[in-house]
């Protein structure tokens, strides 16, 4: 197809930023239709809690499967979303679908589990957002403990007397926050004493060399600490090795994600997996 031969062109005399431009707004330009194609799904990661060795909870990741380009990575669509402003109308779908899935699984019997929804910052920015996602939990009747909402470091302190009143709005709403990739940003460490966080979510940097590098043991062992000392509760990131979660459990850590204990899985695969759990404690 032409666009294809114009991309192709440009790979020949430029293969540095040019390219990826032109595939950026090619991109922009299919994720637009992404919605309404029907081409956006919902998939659930399970979290495993690391006191019982049960199930702790699931992170809802989102997933794009173009006609056009085939799958596409969060990793480099989300940031398109959020320069284009389509991050609003796909994070409401995201929050909806979300609650809709939990409703659903209620419904079929499946334990009360929480799920953790992404938010960028524009979202976040959004005055009314906790009681958009209020008026969600309602109309579905659900709880407000059922969700979970993840920012970043650099979300919150984007614009920080704004974070900490909507932060301050979803905690009197009743929904935990959980800072995700903590670590990784600005590390002011005041505005966890000012804001109404629950869960650190120890980045997968620190994590992945966990076995064998001091300085990320170092790292990891602090954060618990901290997090502990100030009544927080941790949870670590991309764990794929048993020796990455002993070492984890044996610091005190709450909770894991990885590869390790469960991929990414399908609304469906996802409920396989939490009926062949043990009982809930
Ligand atoms: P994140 O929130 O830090 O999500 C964790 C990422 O780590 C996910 O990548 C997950 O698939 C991956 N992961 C989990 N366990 C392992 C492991 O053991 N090893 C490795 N190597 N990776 C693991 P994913 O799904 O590609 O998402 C990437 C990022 O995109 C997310 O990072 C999040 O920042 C963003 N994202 C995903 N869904 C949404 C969404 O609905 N809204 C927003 N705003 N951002 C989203
Ligand atoms: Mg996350
Ligand atoms: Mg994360
Ligand atoms: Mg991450």
């Amino acid at each position: 197809r032409v666009k294809q031969e114009g991309r192709n062109g440009f790979r020949f005399f430029d293969p540095g930023m040019q390219e990826h431009s032109a595939r950026a707004l090619a991109l922009s330009a299919s994720l637009r239709h992404a919605l309404a194609r029907q081409e956006l799904t919902v998939v659930y990661q399970p979290q495993q809690d690391l006191h019982g060795g049960g199930l702790y909870g699931a992170e809802a990741l989102l997933r794009w499967h173009s006609a056009q380009w085939g799958p596409v990575s969060p990793a480099e669509f989300i940031p398109l979303a959020e320069s284009s402003g389509l991050i609003v109308p796909i994070g409401d779908w995201v929050l909806r679908t979300v609650v809709q899935q939990l409703a659903q699984w209620d419904a079929e019997g499946l334990p009360p589990l929480r799920v953790a929804v992404n938010l960028s910052a524009v979202q976040f920015a959004q005055p009314h957002l906790a009681q958009t996602v209020q008026r969600l939990l309602h109309e579905s009747g659900l709880g407000p403990r059922r969700i979970e909402l993840e920012l970043t470091e650099a979300v919150a302190l984007r614009d920080p007397e704004a974070a900490r009143r909507t932060m301050e709005a979803l905690s009197q709403a009743g929904m935990r926050l959980a800072i995700d990739d903590f670590g990784t940003g600005y590390s002011s460490m005041s505005y966890l004493k000012r804001f109404a966080v629950d869960l650190l979510k120890i980045d997968r940097s620190f994590v992945r060399e966990l076995h064998s590098n001091p300085d990320d043991q170092a790292i990891a062992t602090a954060i618990i600490q901290m997090a502990r000392s100030l009544g927080l509760h941790t949870l670590a990131e991309g764990v794929e090795t048993e020796a990455q979660r002993e070492f984890l459990r044996a610091r005190g850590c709450d909770a894991i994600q990885g590869y390790l204990y469960a991929r990414p899985l399908s609304a469906s695969a996802f409920a396989d997996f939490v009926r062949t759990q043990p009982k809930l404690s």
